[in-house]
């Protein structure tokens, strides 16, 4: 496997933001964050990626080299008169749930993204965790994409339920977390949950379980993908995004949707969440290298084939 091969370009729309993170293992002070900067950086191991967001002029000129130096191209990221989108976070000793202590919007209260003529040809397409109006104005103006995904979150379950739904059911696959499935749909049983959100109009389902792994539920199956069992987590932030890059990144470079991609996919998108939450904001995405993601791929692997029942 060599990055970059024959994959097919991928579209990322969604927040890069200036975050502020404590775990019980540390904190982090104005650092790099964004659901697309996860994802972008994250999926630009597997193919070409373009970014479409926006931030402020507080934006440290640095972290464009960042996106460069990992080939993301960065013509659509706009700096925009305003400060930067922040987001504040802090985590207990369950890893799992994030407590947004802050949201400040900023510059994306008025971000309504053009895309131009190559970005609305690109053929895979991920609308990033950001407002879902602005995920359907951008779904409007794609030109026959070959695969679109969606990504959310509980703000926007709870303040923008509509335009969610609808944007839900224009794409090909939804991917979110296990509270997210229950809340949006008020099922408690994850199987039942992504069914309801498939009736919606998509095709595919994942369910991430932050470090009990992701359910993917397309077609009559159920995959179950499981987390790299880490012994040190020091910031969760991402584990999603970098997830969804890693899985999407995959999918493009293959460049078609079957079940046996979407099923490594998935694995390649556990494998890259498990670096990402090995340090905070981008520490360890940076330092990754092709063949660190394949390692871990395989040894996610090694650790859950067994046998047939012996009789
Ligand atoms: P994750 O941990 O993968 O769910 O994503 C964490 C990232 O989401 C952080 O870097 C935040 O900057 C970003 N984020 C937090 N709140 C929002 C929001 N309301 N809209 C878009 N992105 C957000």
């Amino acid at each position: 496997m060599t990055p970059h091969a024959t994959g097919k370009q991928l579209l990322v729309v969604g927040t890069v933001a200036i975050d502020s993170v404590e775990t019980p293992f540390g904190k982090a002070e104005d650092v790099l964050g964004g659901s697309a900067t996860y994802f972008s950086v994250a999926s630009s191991f597997f193919t070409k990626v373009r970014l479409v967001a926006v931030v402020g002029e507080d934006f440290p000129e640095q972290h464009f080299d960042l996106f460069k130096k990992h080939g993301v191209n960065v013509a659509g990221l706009v700096k925009a008169r305003g400060k930067t989108f922040r987001w504040k976070g802090s985590y207990g000793y369950d890893l799992n749930v994030a407590n947004t202590l802050e949201t400040k919007l900023n510059v994306l209260v008025q971000f309504d993204p053009t895309l131009t003529e190559e970005e609305k040809l690109t053929p895979f397409v991920f609308l990033a965790n950001i407002d879902p109006d602005l995920q359907l104005r951008v779904l409007n103006q794609l030109r026959q994409p070959a695969f679109v995904a969606l990504d959310s979150m509980n703000l926007w379950i709870e303040t923008k339920k509509e335009p969610l739904l609808k944007a839900m059911g224009m794409v090909d696959m939804v991917v979110l977390n296990e509270a997210e499935a229950r809340e949006l749909t008020g099922m408690s049983n994850l199987i039942k949950a992504a069914k309801e959100i498939r009736r919606l109009g998509a095709s595919i389902v994942v369910i991430k379980q932050g470090e009990y792994g992701a359910l993917g539920i397309f077609e009559d199956e159920v995959f179950s993908a499981p987390a790299y069992p880490l012994e040190d987590v020091f910031d969760p932030t991402g584990a999603g995004d970098s997830f969804a890059g890693g899985m999407m990144g995959y999918l493009a470079r293959q460049g078609k949707i079957t079940g046996d991609n979407l099923r490594q996919a998935m694995i390649v998108g556990s494998a890259v969440a498990s670096y990402n939450v090995e340090a905070f904001s981008l520490g360890r995405l940076t330092q990754l290298s092709f063949n660190d993601i394949v390692n871990r791929y395989n040894e996610i692997k090694r650790i859950t084939v067994f046998d047939d029942f012996a009789h």
